[in-house]
């Protein structure tokens, strides 16, 4: 039949989420990581304490990101000085090196990609800290779906090839807005005007159905080819939109948009059973450290 002669292995890419889907939730990072979004909130941007909860919630709900959605409605600062302070003070030592989840990584005879919304400096230090920074072939962040922005200052603390666009464009950024320009979010669901449309974001990032077509394209990914790591839901779902095998991390529920769901990334061969028969052939030929080489620009 057919799939004899055409018998090779379902995927050839694995697209990973990074914070949450590589290390557990219970590591604190993400707990963390909300407390210093609201003081960035407060003690930078000036909004009241008092509107923090339902402003986030606002925010992430519309826009992916808390941040993408405090650009949108207004708001404008530097977004190194944004990372800087949110991930600047997170509980990193909790992450631990994690043996068992890179041997599984170099064992499994595909490109491997990290997907995430976060900025490169804490992706980095992130793989650092699991000890699986040498497991990628690259990875996409804030930075190279919003290269409008000043691009990171080389530091070189890092090997990991970074998935950029090639270009750049000029700086569109002002620092003067006023708060009367600021659009009232929270008033806009507490009185719904369903003929005033939300402001939208210059920020791409997850879910948008456009921030995951350009990070295909970016790393030259077939999404019908390709299985998507995502602890997010609604990152799954739209990652199934445009044809990627998903898989929910973090839960053994599936739900509508995920393939397969893990308790655990560490459960990832249950994911790939087809990988089987494709692991025997290629682990003899398949040595540790992958080097895929992709066009690469910081
Ligand atoms: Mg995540």
């Amino acid at each position: 039949m057919e799939f004899r002669q055409t018998q090779r292995p379902k995927y050839d890419c694995l697209l990973f989420d990074l914070d949450d889907t590589l290390y557990p939730l219970s590591s604190g990072l993400a707990t963390s990581c909300r407390k210093n979004i609201e003081d960035y909130m407060v003690e930078k941007l000036g909004i009241d304490r008092s509107k923090i909860f339902d402003l986030g919630n606002l925010l992430y709900k519309n826009y992916g990101t808390t941040m993408a959605g405090l650009r949108a409605i207004g708001y404008d600062f530097d977004y190194d000085e944004y990372h800087g302070f949110v991930h600047g003070r997170l509980p990193y030592e909790n992450l631990k090196p994690d043996p068992v989840m890179r041997s599984l990584l170099l064992s499994l005879p595909y490109r491997k990609v990290i997907f995430t919304n976060a900025d490169k400096v804490h992706a980095v230090k992130v793989l650092n800290k699991l000890g699986l920074e040498d497991c990628f072939e690259g990875i996409i962040c804030f930075e190279t779906l919003n290269p409008i922005h000043k691009s990171t200052v080389s530091d070189d603390e890092d090997d990991i090839e970074f998935v950029g666009l090639s270009t750049t464009t000029t700086s569109t950024n002002t620092n003067t807005i006023s708060s009367s320009k600021i659009f009232d979010i929270i008033g806009h669901f507490a009185q719904p005007n369903p003929s005033l449309a939300l402001p939208k974001t210059p920020i791409v990032c997850k879910p948008s159905i456009d921030a995951i077509e350009q990070a295909l394209k970016i790393a030259n990914i077939n999404p019908q080819r390709t299985l998507f790591f995502e602890d997010s839901v609604r990152n799954i779902q739209a990652g199934k939109c445009l044809g990627l095998h998903t898989v929910l991390v973090g839960t053994s529920q599936r739900v509508k948009g995920a393939d397969y769901a893990l308790e655990s990334i560490h459960n990832i061969r249950e994911a790939i059973p087809e990988l089987l028969e494709a692991d025997i052939k290629s682990e003899v030929a398949y040595s540790g450290k992958v080097a895929v080489e992709t066009s690469v620009t910081a």
